[in-house]
């Protein structure tokens, strides 16, 4: 039988496999290819044949035999139960050190019980965060693999190849063990949502404080986008703005209807949040904005309540208000990847998943959804000896927000006062200013706890547990 030629193998080539495989060749790779239905694998040869070595193959068997060892293929169907069933179609073809790659959007628990079961038959499995939708998979997204070590030798390089450069530095690394690279993806996709929460705040306040148009909007976003802002969010939020429907002429963001949709992984942030006890509040308001905006009977119901009188901004506050409004942007996002920072650190604590998040940004500075200039000032706040315990307290961002607070509580108290809702803003700067605060109404959390459950309490001049005797007859 003919010498097996593919250094790689994509299974499952709609837009994202098909893309990938592309990607794979044109860096000089020879792709393998299957799909459940043979005629997509045909499909993607007659159009795209010509891009690179690819080498169609209609049976799992043949798919498998065309693999060079240790065999890498990377499973790009629909997360859930198509995964889990793809698996299983493969795995017992392959034989020790093989390496199966899922680049599907997976919860990690899944990626953590697939690791290991996989792992006790002799084969590699790693789980694999893919950022920056159809258009990175084919010109480099980022990529956050899981899984051993030892399969990121044979696999990191040719992932490394296909991903985003920045600074000619590749947007892949090893994230950890087992599920540590689809979590880290599933954190990305949280502050991806807080991110897109806070810019589509600014919107608002823009509009309904100094009653710009959204192509006026559109302007001062390009402008953002020239300083620390810059971002691939704040590039396409002007693009969207300045855009006018074709069919009304329009501005196109008076013709969408408001009610913002999600596909989960931005839910499973939140969940997993809480589980581990990480507060996450920006990331949980921009979650559940979104739903908030889906429930139209209570949107219904609820036009007719009073708001307050005022209606916008004039003379000097106006004049300052779009700065204000980019300090206090600026400062709630250093908020929300503060957020995640924390929970990609206790995740790594849960799991042992050794995870570095100065890499992590390295990594999101290219290819995906939320990446951003200021992605370098977090590379380096953990690269130096001593890192901070909090995003919120490196001497970068800490002069940042130090000098952003006032613009930020302005921006807070004229979105009360007009009554624009700014969950994102307060939510970051009701962190910041907890975080900040010597004493904490907790201490009388503990004292209601005690006197209707005799939870005890611990005191602050003695070690131990308390417990008051509350009343006479209590
Ligand atoms: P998709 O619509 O999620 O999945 C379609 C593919 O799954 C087809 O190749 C289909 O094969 C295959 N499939 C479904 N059920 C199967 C089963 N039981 N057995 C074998 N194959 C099965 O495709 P996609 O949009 O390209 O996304 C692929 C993965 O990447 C998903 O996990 C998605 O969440 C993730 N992802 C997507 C994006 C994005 O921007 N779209 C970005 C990052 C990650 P047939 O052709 O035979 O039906």
């Amino acid at each position: 039988s003919a010498q097996p030629t593919a250094q790689i193998g994509v299974t499952g080539l709609a837009v994202m496999g098909s893309n990938l495989a592309r990607n794979f060749a044109r860096h000089g790779h020879t792709v393998a290819l299957h799909n459940r239905t043979f005629a997509k694998t045909k499909a993607l040869m007659e159009e795209h044949g010509h891009e690179g070595n690819f080498v169609p193959a209609e049976s799992a068997e043949e798919f498998v035999a065309s693999l060079q060892r240790p065999r890498r293929l990377i499973i790009m169907v629909k997360a859930g139960a198509p995964t889990d069933a793809v698996i299983e179609e493969f795995a017992p073809l392959l034989e020790e050190g093989d390496v199966i790659i899922d680049g599907g959007n997976a919860h990690f628990e899944d990626t953590r019980r697939r690791e290991k079961s996989l792992r006790e038959r002799g084969l590699h499995f790693v789980g694999t965060g893919i950022s920056g939708g159809e258009e990175g998979a084919l010109n480099g997204p980022s990529i956050m693999p899981g899984g051993s070590v030892e399969s990121y030798k044979s696999l990191g390089p040719l992932l490394e190849s296909i991903s985003a450069k920045v600074d000619g530095t590749p947007c892949c690394t090893h994230i950890g063990p087992d599920g540590a690279g689809h979590f880290v993806k599933m954190v990305h996709n949280g502050i991806e949502y807080a991110d897109m929460q806070l810019i589509a705040e600014s919107y608002d306040l823009l509009r309904r404080a100094l009653g710009m148009s959204p192509g006026q909007i559109a302007e001062v976003f390009r402008t953002w986008n020239g300083g620390r802002l810059e971002s691939y969010l704040i590039e396409i939020t002007a693009e969207v703005l300045g855009h006018t429907d074709a069919a009304t002429g329009k501005p196109f963001v008076d013709v969408v209807q408001d009610q913002a949709e999600q596909k989960g992984t931005g839910r499973w942030t939140v969940q997993t949040a809480l589980d581990l006890g990480v507060p996450v509040s920006g990331i949980a308001e921009a979650v559940f904005a979104r739903s908030l905006s889906g429930h139209a009977e209570l949107r219904d119901a609820s036009q007719g309540l009073p708001g307050p009188s005022g209606k916008g901004l004039t003379g000097a506050a106006a004049e300052r208000f779009a700065d204000d409004v980019e300090q206090a942007l600026y400062a709630s996002k250093i908020v929300a990847y503060a957020q995640g920072i924390h929970q990609i650190e206790a995740g790594s604590q849960e799991y042992g998943w050794d995870i570095d998040p100065g890499a992590v940004a390295r990594i999101w500075r290219g290819g995906c959804i939320i990446r951003a200039r200021f992605l370098n000032r977090i590379t380096e706040a953990y690269a130096k000896e001593r890192k901070p315990v909090t995003l919120l307290t490196d001497d970068h961002f800490a002069e940042a927000l130090g000098a952003a607070q006032d613009a930020w509580r302005r921006v807070v108290t004229t979105s009360v006062e007009l009554g624009v809702p700014a969950p994102g803003f307060s939510a970051a700067l009701a962190y910041y200013d907890a975080l900040r605060s010597q004493r904490l109404p907790a201490a009388l959390v503990q004292g209601q706890r005690d006197f209707f459950g005799a939870h005890t309490y611990r005191r602050v001049d003695r070690e131990g547990s308390f417990h008051t005797l509350w009343g006479g007859d209590r």
